[in-house]
């Protein structure tokens, strides 16, 4: 096994397989680390989802930046990936969620992003299958996109094989050695790898990991659910994703049939050091009674869920991350010299993935990053540990409101 490497990276989801290749073109030597399958966890369960119109211009930026690497994925890394520009409609039912659109149409004129507020019969010509009743505003934004997530983390691996990564699967980090200085050495069953830098990007297990290395990191993993639907006649790729923001709910089109997925207010949060050294995210209890719900809360948007005739196709879930502030965590992990983080990802990583890797990359190499993460950096957090008790309530809020007016935070999926 290798022996040395100038970054271990933890974690072969979006994020770490995203910072393996971006450090891997800068010329570093890198190991990634990954305890079971490549790629297998939570990231090729997500929707796919991107927005660029986000909370402020450096979040929005950062968005953009991702929407671009999606749109040139496999120029650039000579890797598959299923892109679909289908655009976006976000739905308001309220006036206070009307406003929060217009403030969303200022913010993405400011930032170049196409976004405008559309008629409910434009927006029935682009989603047929929307229905008219209970809408107070509609904005449509025609640059939004998904990708088949499954593609993203697999491809960053492969690409960052090609330009000399080291990829270990079924190769868990079990510990480190720490010196004065900081990170000296990363050990797993197979022996130790010297190295001066880790990036911590184990996604549910990240705060296991922090731990191991001596730093704390206040996120949640937090169970978030989908669902597929067999084909149904005249749903198409060409339908763009919408978003009810009220009720936390997005749908768009896959394979046929359309996606459910949403934000219920009471989110199973998981203690991933109570579960088995060996858990795989394919175990973890899923529900489906709260996609039902979900989907009776939008049935006059959305009558079509309504349908004793439709059948789920697939029902799937993950473990993202949840901030108190739901944003996104990167960055240097206080306290422990040579230790990175890319965590939190609030239930939008997938999509963030390709610019937040190529920002640490940056940040890792050059002490600086040519995206400023200011707002998203661990820093934010550093001697301000919440108990865990209100450090749970506060992630669960920020889970519920996801889409909510008020909290111009989120980052979007
Ligand atoms: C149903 C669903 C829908 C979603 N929709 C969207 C969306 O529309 N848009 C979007 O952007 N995001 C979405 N997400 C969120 C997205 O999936 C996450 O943000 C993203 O996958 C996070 O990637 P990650 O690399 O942090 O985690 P993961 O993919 O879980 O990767 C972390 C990896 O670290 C490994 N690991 C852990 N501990 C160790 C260790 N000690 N040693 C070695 N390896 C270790 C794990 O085995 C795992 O493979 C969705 C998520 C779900 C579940």
């Amino acid at each position: 096994m290798i022996t040395s490497a100038d970054v271990v990276v933890i974690g072969s989801g979006a994020f770490g397989a995203s910072a393996a290749y971006h450090l891997a073109k800068r010329g570093a030597r890198v190991a990634v680390l990954e305890r079971l399958g490549l790629a297998s966890q939570t990231s090729p369960r997500a929707a796919g989802l991107s927005s660029q119109v986000r909370a402020t211009p450096s979040l929005t930026r950062l968005a953009r930046r991702a929407v671009g690497k999606l749109a040139s994925f496999t120029d650039e890394t000579g890797q598959p990936l299923r892109f679909t520009q289908s655009g976006a409609l976000k739905i308001a039912r309220n006036e206070r969620d009307a406003e929060q659109l217009s403030r969303e149409v200022a913010r993405g004129a400011a930032a170049g992003v196409e976004i405008d507020f559309v008629s409910i019969a434009e927006a029935q010509r682009r989603l047929p299958i929307l229905g008219a009743r209970g809408i107070a505003a509609i904005t449509w934004s025609p640059t939004d996109c998904n990708v088949e997530p499954s593609d993203l983390p697999i491809g960053y691996c492969r690409a960052a094989e090609k330009l000399g990564a080291a990829l270990l699967p079924h190769t868990p980090a079990t510990g480190f050695e720490i010196g004065a200085g900081g990170v000296e050495g990363v050990r797993t069953p197979q022996g130790t790898i010297a190295t001066r830098a880790v990036v911590d990007a184990a996604g549910g297990w990240a705060r296991l990991v922090a731990a191991g290395l001596g730093g704390a990191l206040p996120v949640v993993p937090t169970r978030h659910q989908l669902l597929i639907t067999e084909p149904i006649a005249g749903v198409g790729p060409e339908f763009p994703i919408a978003r009810v923001i009220d009720a936390n709910v997005y749908v768009r089109h896959e394979r046929g049939g359309l996606m459910l997925g949403g934000y219920e207010p009471d989110p199973l949060q998981v203690d991933m050091a109570a579960l088995p050294p060996a858990f795989d995210i394919a175990e973890l209890p899923l529900d489906i009674e709260v996609l039902w719900r979900l989907a009776r809360s939008v049935s006059e948007q959305f009558p079509i869920f309504q349908d004793p005739t439709i059948r789920v196709a697939e029902h799937r879930g993950g473990l993202p991350t949840l901030t108190m502030d739901d944003r996104y965590l990167a960055g240097p992990l206080p306290g422990v010299g040579g230790a990175w983080v890319m965590s939190g990802c609030c239930v939008g990583g997938l999509s963030v993935s390709p610019a937040l890797g190529e920002a640490m990359a940056e940040w890792i190499l050059d002490g600086t990053s040519s995206l400023d993460l200011t707002e998203i950096s661990t820093a934010r957090f550093a001697g301000r540990e919440a108990d865990e008790a209100a450090l749970r309530e506060r992630c669960r809020q920020a889970y519920a409101a996801h889409y909510r007016a008020g909290r111009e935070t989120s980052a979007v999926s």
